[in-house]
């Protein structure tokens, strides 16, 4: 099944690890122009430059954090001069640390809170003004706000607050053609993954109807899906793609 993202205009925070990086390919390699943006990691920046070279469309890839108002209307003023208008805006940029609710501090709550729930209330309203007809916007969440997670008191709870943002755009901007839905990924074998020891990965295994963790691409095939307009008529939807844990 072709996704028929031929030409449009993309927007992925986080785009350059991870799941995100996946989802920038995934969309360039559909023929989609992209700007992908990320925070610090400069090495990871260029890879994906690199990538995104051998693929068919224009892209950019952009220094920009989504916690900071100033750098994501900067972010936006690049889609703006690159691309004119946006089909798809993606906010996948995450941050995550593990922290028992008694010591987590105020910074490191702002740190998580404000990159993952802040930062699409940044992104999404500053790409209002971009938005084509028939926009797409795909944010990602996590199943961890569904199940509670210990030690990630701050995380599901700017997942959490991801769910009920989007649900409510979902009904602001549906009038106006625009869609909002949610991908809640399980366990993803990404950097973010890495730091699990042998024995929890089993027990992540272990818990999944499927018996293994999670690919990247696997995520992204969702996001490309709800991308196109084969989704178009879905929207404050959050679909789980966790192995059936
Ligand atoms: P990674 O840590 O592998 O990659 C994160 C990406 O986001 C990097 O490109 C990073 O840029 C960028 N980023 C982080 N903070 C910011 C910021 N403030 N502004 C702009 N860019 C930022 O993460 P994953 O691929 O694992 O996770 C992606 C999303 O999926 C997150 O929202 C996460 O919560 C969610 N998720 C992941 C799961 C998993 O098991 N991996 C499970 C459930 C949800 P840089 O490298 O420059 O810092």
């Amino acid at each position: 099944m072709s996704f028929q993202l031929d030409g449009r205009n993309a927007l992925v925070t986080g785009g350059t690890r991870g799941i995100g990086r996946a989802i920038a390919l995934g969309l360039a390699r559909e023929g989609c122009n992209v700007v992908a943006c990320y925070r610090g990691d400069e090495q990871a920046a260029r890879r994906l430059e690199a990538e995104l070279e051998g693929t068919p469309g224009k892209h950019r890839v952009v220094q920009a954090d989504v916690s900071r108002p100033g750098d994501v209307d900067r972010l936006l003023d690049e889609c703006r001069t690159a691309l004119g208008t946006l089909d798809v805006v993606v906010h996948n940029a995450g941050a995550v640390s593990h922290v028992p609710f008694a010591e987590l501090q105020p910074d490191e709550w702002h740190r998580v809170i404000d990159t993952n729930l802040t930062g699409m209330y940044l992104v999404v309203r500053g790409a209002l003004p971009l938005a084509a007809e028939g926009a797409s916007v795909v944010v990602i969440g996590s199943k961890a706000a569904m199940v509670g997670v210990p030690l990630r008191a701050h995380y599901t709870a700017s997942k959490a607050g991801v769910l009920g943002l989007a649900r409510t755009l979902s009904k602001e901007l549906g009038p106006r053609g625009i869609r909002v839905n949610v991908v809640a990924p399980g366990i993803i074998t990404t950097d973010a993954a890495a730091g699990l020891s042998e024995q929890q990965a089993q027990r992540y295994r272990s818990m999944t109807s499927l018996g293994r963790l999670g690919e990247p691409e696997e995520v992204a095939d969702v996001v490309l899906f709800l991308a196109s307009s084969r989704s178009r008529y879905m929207t404050g939807e959050t679909v789980h793609v966790d192995g059936g844990i």
